[in-house]
């Protein structure tokens, strides 16, 4: 199994462009924030644990996310590659992933690392739009559906995400830049971090992902891991 992370700020861009690799047909896409908000709606025992974090916009427990992870790559056959969204996003969810990757004898041969100024990423997210039926996920000016207020896939009423409003957006943006940092030079230390424009269209960030994920098919950095040696 192959492990493809993304790493990026809410708003970069990540959950986009990884439902258009979806599409290709050679990737399962992975949310963590999509599978967490799935199970607080079905009322889960990791939905009621995770509940009151989202809604303050606090990371969940590392144990709980290890669990949550495990379990999903786990349901997956030996050949599937997975785009890991939302996950890790501190250094301690680093060691957990290497871990299960150990496990369960999966690669991770590229980081892709959605980089883009704040200012963007507070402009996309105050636009933003999720379908309340399938999940999927427009903008009010850079990626506008057919009909105002309407899912192009499936008629399902468009709606903002609580902590898309203003208020949780800039402690969701200060919580990731703090927690993530060390991450970005972890991962670019081993090697692993392909620097993605996140600034620019939809367009350019694919044909940014596709040379890095082409150069990849070979994967001669794919090392499997992480290893913190040196940080
Ligand atoms: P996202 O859709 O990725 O912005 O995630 C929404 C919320 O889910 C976050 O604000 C966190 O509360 C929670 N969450 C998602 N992924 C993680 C993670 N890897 N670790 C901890 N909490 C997470």
């Amino acid at each position: 199994m192959e492990v493809v992370v993304l790493l990026g700020a809410p708003g970069a861009g990540k959950g986009t462009v990884a439902e258009r690799l979806r599409q290709t047909g050679r990737f399962r896409h992975l949310s963590t924030g999509d599978l967490l908000r799935e199970a607080v709606r079905q009322g889960t025992p990791v939905g009621q644990e995770a509940e009151a974090y989202m809604k303050r916009g606090d990371l969940v427990p590392d144990e709980v996310m290890a669990r949550l992870v495990e379990e999903r790559l786990r349901a997956g056959a030996d050949s599937v590659a997975y785009l890991l969204d939302g996950y890790p996003r501190t250094l301690e969810q680093a060691e957990a992933l290497d871990r299960i990757l150990q496990r369960c004898r999966g690669r991770l041969p590229h980081v892709l690392f959605f980089d883009a100024p704040r200012e963007v990423l507070r402009q996309r997210l105050a636009g933003r739009r999720v379908c309340g039926t399938c999940g999927a996920v427009y903008h009010v000016r850079n990626l506008p559906p057919r009909r105002e207020g309407r899912c192009d896939r499936c008629g399902g009423a468009l709606e903002q995400r609580p902590d898309d409003r203003e208020e949780t957006v800039e402690r969701r943006l200060e919580v990731y830049q703090r927690q993530t940092e060390g991450l970005i030079r972890r991962y670019e230390m081993c090697g692993l971090l392909r620097r993605i424009n996140a600034a620019q269209s939809l367009e350019g960030m694919l044909s940014d992902v596709d040379r890095h994920l082409g150069a990849a098919g070979d994967a001669g950095q794919g090392a499997g891991s992480c290893l913190p040696r040196g940080l």
